[in-house]
């Protein structure tokens, strides 16, 4: 499963490491990649927080030579920072996974036009990479649906999940954004829970 965002900082980490924990209690192998990640030095990197969820080494989840401490898109990093350049090809080729997984999650990076590598963005690393499924995450509030419509139309994929995080089943906008979403012929989730019935075929 290939999880993209509507933009950065809408919970693509969070939602995959609560994700992934929840598929382990069931049972499942599960796995997590990271292809790439630039950050802002001394912060907690995606990798540390999705190889905590999914019980693996953040440098098996993300390579440490694709690591760039500086908070930019990856390939801008890479350039500020004065190192090699990348490309789409070469993430993919260093993608691999362990014996026996049963659902391996790759998060991108930002928002799915932003620059994941020199050569492309997320829609050109799903292109690359032909996920079987894609989660695109968005922050359930004011303007979502313009974000989720942006996004869902830019990744060649047929049936998109759409989770939407930080819903608040009280809040009527938020409730109403997910209706609209849906009559847009879009699958929706808005709790971990309900993402975790979709992935387990044990439940
Ligand atoms: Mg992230």
């Amino acid at each position: 499963m290939l999880v993209l965002g509507t933009g950065t900082g809408v919970g693509k980490t969070w939602v995959t490491a609560r994700l992934i924990e929840r598929l382990r209690r069931d049972g499942l192998r599960v796995a997590a990649r990271k292809p790439v990640q630039s950050f802002e030095p001394g912060e907690r990197t995606d990798a540390e927080v999705l190889g905590c969820a999914s019980a693996e080494r953040p440098e098996d989840v993300c390579p440490s030579h694709r690591w760039y401490p500086l908070a930019m898109a990856p390939p801008m990093a890479a350039e500020a920072l004065g190192r090699a350049a990348f490309r789409i090809s070469d993430l993919i080729g260093e993608l691999t996974w362990p014996d026996g997984v049963e659902v391996g999650f790759v998060e991108g990076v930002g928002g799915v036009r932003s620059p994941v590598a020199v050569d492309g963005d997320a829609v050109a690393l799903a292109d690359a990479l032909r996920p079987d499924s894609v989660l695109l995450v968005a922050a359930a509030a004011l303007g979502v649906i313009n974000l989720v419509r942006l996004s869902a139309a830019a990744v060649d994929h047929p049936d998109p999940l759409v989770h939407l995080n930080l819903f608040d089943p009280t809040d009527d906008l938020h409730g109403r954004n997910r209706d609209w979403l849906v009559r847009d012929g879009l699958s929706v989730e808005t709790s971990i829970e309900a993402l975790g019935r979709r992935l387990s075929p044990r439940r």
